[in-house]
């Protein structure tokens, strides 16, 4: 968009700015580095095209490296601090809020920077007035309990995805199955689902840097999963404008 059309918008009162962010880092053998920061894109092509009728958004620029200092030690991945993290997002929400825009929504591909990302939000509703969130898309439907519990990166739902949306990226013939715990171990400190949560760094955990069963993607998976993701994500979408629209002055 050019300034001037930026300048007259005409519903900035409730429509939401949609940033993504995502990672550039570490994904196993057999997928590129950048899946975080491209799955963002394709959640915001497959949603949009889904909104119902009545709601509306501006996508901004993507935030594309992310929080990533548990995946470095392999090679590929970039990463930025928390502080930088928070720092972008800040200056982000107070362009936004300048240009007349009274609502952020955040589509994050990268669990690495939740932890970051919602006290940040919080700061934006504090020191800028804008409404903000993260928008969730839901539960991945028809997951083995092993794989819901424990496959938390660049394992089934990950792979299924990329083959899906862009199979020429992903190379099935390396993906591996590797688990960072198994439900039932009788550990108490694993990285994920345990009582007592460790700072673990994938290379702790993961040879492959796989955490996850990568061999059970499929492109048709993927498909059915990117179908529900984007309907997810679009009535989230629809939700905050609603929500801000019953708000607007
Ligand atoms: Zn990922």
């Amino acid at each position: 968009m050019t300034l001037r059309r930026i300048g007259s918008l005409p519903d900035k009162s409730w429509a939401p700015v949609i940033l993504a962010t995502g990672a550039i880092e570490q994904h196993g053998p057999h997928l590129p580095v950048a899946v975080d920061a491209l799955m963002g894109q394709v959640w915001l092509s497959l949603s949009l095209a889904r909104l119902p009728s009545g709601a509306s958004c501006y996508v901004a620029p993507p935030i594309t490296i992310g929080k990533s200092n548990e995946h470095t030690g392999f090679p590929g991945t970039l990463m930025i601090s928390r502080d930088t993290l928070r720092s972008q997002v800040l200056a982000i929400a107070r362009q936004v809020r300048d240009w007349g825009f009274r609502s952020l929504a955040v589509i994050n591909t990268h669990g690495g920077n939740v932890p970051v990302l919602v006290p940040t939000l919080r700061e934006v509703r504090t020191l800028y007035g804008l409404k903000a969130g993260l928008l969730q898309s839901g539960p991945v439907a028809g997951l083995s309990a092993q794989e819901a519990a424990f496959g938390i990166h660049a394992g089934e739902v990950e792979t299924s995805w990329v083959m899906a949306a862009a199979g020429l990226l992903a190379d099935p013939s390396k993906a591996v199955c590797e688990y960072p715990a198994r439900i039932g171990d009788p550990g108490e400190v694993r990285p994920v689902a345990a009582p007592a949560l460790v700072a673990w760094a994938s290379r702790d955990v993961s040879k492959s840097g796989i955490m996850g069963d990568a061999a059970a993607a499929t492109a048709q998976k993927g498909e059915r999963w990117l179908e529900q993701g984007a309907s997810g994500y679009a009535a989230a979408i629809a939700e905050v404008c609603r929500v801000a629209r019953a708000s607007a002055p």
